[in-house]
């Protein structure tokens, strides 16, 4: 479950109408006040006052369109403000803070990333966020006066976690705007399948190879869930029937198998730098060792495909950045332990994003999500398409 703060109704009602003016100007492009007020069906009354609040914040400019033809007053055209924020990305991850900035053509106009200790409190990880927003902002002239929504990924699972509720309110309060929360794993595969590797591929698993297994399931380009917040989590499909038995309550998970930590325990390695000096050399151990997960995860993808069918198959992490020689194997692991039909056409592809793609996800939650903005996302979702449809004829 994602956190939701919600906005009272009344606010909720008048950013409905605040978006639908938006999404105009995002589809026609510059408009004048009365192609406006024809396209959204609003009041004169209505429109002047959202007109008015748009351009005190800086969300909106207006300029006249050209000089005077003939009698009467130039006319003036409302264009969106490319250097105002209408959402922001944020990722408060085990030892980096990310933030992301949108404006409401919904393009990425900012980025920034700290370093930040681990395990700090709750409260000081969402100032330091909000420290790193409000410089990015200042440093780049981008006005968060407009913001209409903010989303936040944390580790941790992805069902609501005390930890993450804090940082949510305090960012929530700071900046009085609706925040959205959840994992931030399951962030990166919705940021990876918006902007990234599985863009444009509508359905996609993804799995990020670190020091734990975290996954994500993007199905018809939104994040799938599953009834208690758990779907996804490709960490704990369970590839040893006589393993261990793993924190999460399972047996013999995947986590336990192909995470850094598994593959330094069975090369009886320490550091993870060394780990990787002796597999590019070609150290037999290691190569051994990296064969084992690779076929490993390679099944727990055939599993999770032939329930999810994707297009595409993200990899990230410090295990998938060994690269093909980790790749190829779990290609061939995953073709062999599959109907055809469901691999197909299927693509295994690196992440593509980075330390990006957590406060991007982050972003697209918004888009997709938020109280304030989704509502007429959602229920016009056929806009986006058409609009490109316009421009490109
Ligand atoms: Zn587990």
């Amino acid at each position: 479950m994602a956190v939701v703060k919600n906005p009272t109704v009344l606010r909720r009602l008048r950013y409905g109408n605040v978006e639908r003016v938006l999404q105009v100007l995002r589809r026609q492009g510059p408009s004048s006040r009365a192609d406006v007020a024809t396209a959204t069906g609003l009041s004169r009354t209505t429109l002047s006052a959202i007109v008015g609040q748009l351009l005190a914040d800086g969300v909106v400019t207006e300029e006249p369109a050209g000089p005077p033809s003939g009698r009467g007053r130039p006319v003036h055209r409302l264009t969106l403000n490319p250097r105002s924020a209408q959402a922001v990305g944020i990722e408060v991850g085990r030892e980096r803070i990310t933030v992301a900035i949108a404006n409401a053509a919904h393009e990425v106009t900012a980025f920034a990333g700290t370093h930040h200790a681990q395990h700090s409190d709750p409260h000081e990880e969402a100032g330091a966020a909000l420290d790193l927003l409000r410089d990015l902002a200042s440093r780049e002239g981008i006005d968060l006066a407009g913001l209409g929504g903010v989303g936040i990924g944390t580790p941790g699972p992805g069902d609501t976690s005390d930890r993450r509720q804090t940082v949510a309110d305090t960012v929530s309060e700071a900046l009085d705007v609706p925040v959205l929360a959840d994992n931030n794993t399951r962030l990166a595969a919705l940021g990876e399948a918006i902007w990234g590797a599985a863009r444009g591929s509508g359905d996609a698993l993804h799995l990020t190879l670190s020091y734990g297994i975290g996954g994500g399931l993007v199905a018809g380009g939104l994040l799938f869930r599953g009834a208690q917040g758990a779907a996804g989590e490709l960490g704990h499909i369970s590839v040893d029937a006589d393993g261990p038995r793993c924190w999460c309550g399972g047996h013999g998970c995947l986590e336990q198998v192909a995470a850094v930590p598994a593959l330094l325990r069975a090369a009886g390695r320490r550091s993870w730098e060394r780990f990787t000096d002796a597999y590019a050399v070609g150290a037999d151990t290691e190569r051994a060792v990296v064969d084992r997960a690779a076929l490993a995860v390679g099944r727990a993808l055939a599993a999770a495909s032939s329930t999810a069918n994707p297009r595409r198959i993200v990899l990230g992490g410090e295990v998938a950045d060994l690269g093909p020689g980790f790749l190829r194997p779990v290609e061939d692991a995953f073709r062999r332990y599959t109907a055809t039909r469901v691999h197909r056409d299927v693509e295994l592809v690196q992440a593509a994003l980075g330390e990006r793609s957590g406060a991007l996800g982050a972003l697209a939650l918004v888009f997709h999500e938020s109280p304030l903005l989704a509502g007429y996302a959602t229920a016009d979702a056929a806009a986006p398409e058409e609009a490109a449809a316009d421009h490109a004829s």
